[in-house]
């Protein structure tokens, strides 16, 4: 565990894709978790491994309601990060963001616990300014079909500076950019998980528009050492950071190394883009580099090979679970 001392951390949203990862971290680095989560887009599944852990416990709950417990950090990832999901239910969506970060701020600031937020690059909307720094307002519709996410994590980003104002209470909040890896569900719906599936399946791949829009991956193992440096980072630096891999491809590009990486004969099709899909995306990683010390290790490559393994296992399993 280094030089860092055992600590009872909860990790809201712990369940997904992202907190399950945390999870592991944390257990690895000798400290007691406990998971909550209301399994509105995560499964027990991706912390069954855990469940008989000594140092790990699982709440069921949702974070629109009070909660209280015990804890010396919190870190607030409880909110469905993929389009398909949040813009299916999107009052919820902004219920969860907005109630989420009140309720958790609230125990924060009654066991004088560290918080950190899980906000995202989608603060920067579609941005026009590229790449996108720390500083840069955004340029969010909020009348549209994203509004739900883009402005519920706004909103919370400025209830954690306002519990910091007002309450004193210590905070931090990172912008994470697109990530993926192992965990990530079948139908989570992100171009990443989709293009995987289809490829292995050998049906179509879904480009929505003509392709030529971009973002930058950022393999999961990297995302976690960035989140946790940033919680064990200095007080006098709240963020927000970018946290995120400034290797910036197209969505067209992406879909072909995935095609080639799995060896699949899947064709193409192209269907239209969604509305206020961003065009670009790139973080600047300076203040991360240089606040925290962090760049992402993985490359694009090397993260596709591991996701593609942890998709094909998935697809043996369900065969295997078919015939027996
Ligand atoms: P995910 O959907 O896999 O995980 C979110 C988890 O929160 C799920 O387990 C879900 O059941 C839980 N949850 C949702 N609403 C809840 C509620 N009301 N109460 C309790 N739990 C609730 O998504 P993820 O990719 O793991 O993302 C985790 C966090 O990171 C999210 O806050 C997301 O906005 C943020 N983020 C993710 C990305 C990314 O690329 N994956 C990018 C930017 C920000
Ligand atoms: N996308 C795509 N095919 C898919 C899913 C997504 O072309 O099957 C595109 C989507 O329109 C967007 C990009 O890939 O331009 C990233 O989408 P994702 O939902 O993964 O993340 P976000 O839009 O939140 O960055």
């Amino acid at each position: 565990m280094g030089n860092l001392r055992r600590k009872r951390i909860l990790v809201a949203g712990g369940a997904g894709f992202i907190g399950s990862h945390l999870c592991d971290a944390l257990i690895r680095d000798g400290h007691d978790v406990i998971c909550l989560d209301n399994y509105y887009t995560g499964r027990k599944e991706n912390v069954y491994h855990l469940l008989n852990h000594p140092r790990f416990s699982l709440v069921e709950h949702d974070v629109e309601l009070p909660l209280e417990l015990d804890a010396e950090e919190i870190y607030d990832l409880a909110c469905p990060a993929s389009p398909v999901h949040y813009s299916r239910r999107p009052i919820q969506t902004l219920r969860t963001n907005v109630l989420g970060a009140l309720n958790l701020l609230e125990l924060a600031n009654r066991k004088q616990a560290k918080i950190l937020l899980a906000s995202t690059s989608e603060v920067y909307g579609d941005p026009e300014v590229h790449p996108q720094r720390e500083d840069y307002l955004g340029n969010v519709n909020p009348i549209g079909r994203r509004a739900c996410y883009d402005e519920g994590k706004r909103c919370a980003e400025t209830l954690f500076f306002d519990y910091r104002r007002e309450k004193g209470v210590n905070i931090r909040v990172v912008r994470i950019f697109n990530t993926y890896g192992p965990r990530m569900n079948n139908d989570d719906g992100r171009v990443i998980s989709n293009l995987i599936v289809q490829a292995l399946a050998g049906g179509d791949m879904t480009i929505y528009g003509d392709g030529s829009q971009t973002r930058s991956f950022c393999y999961i193992d990297d995302l976690i050492e960035g989140m946790v440096r940033m919680m064990n980072g200095a007080d006098d630096f709240p963020g927000p950071v970018n946290l995120g891999n400034p290797a910036e491809t197209t969505i067209l590009e992406l879909a072909s190394q995935v095609r080639a990486l799995t060896g699949s004969a899947s064709r193409f099709v192209f269907q239209p883009r969604p509305e206020d899909d961003p065009k670009r995306r790139r973080p600047d990683i300076k203040l991360a580099k240089e606040r925290l010390n962090w760049t992402p290790k993985t490359s694009l490559d090397e993260g596709l090979r591991s996701t593609i393994e942890f998709f094909r296992s998935q697809h043996v399993k369900e065969e295997y679970g078919k015939i027996t």
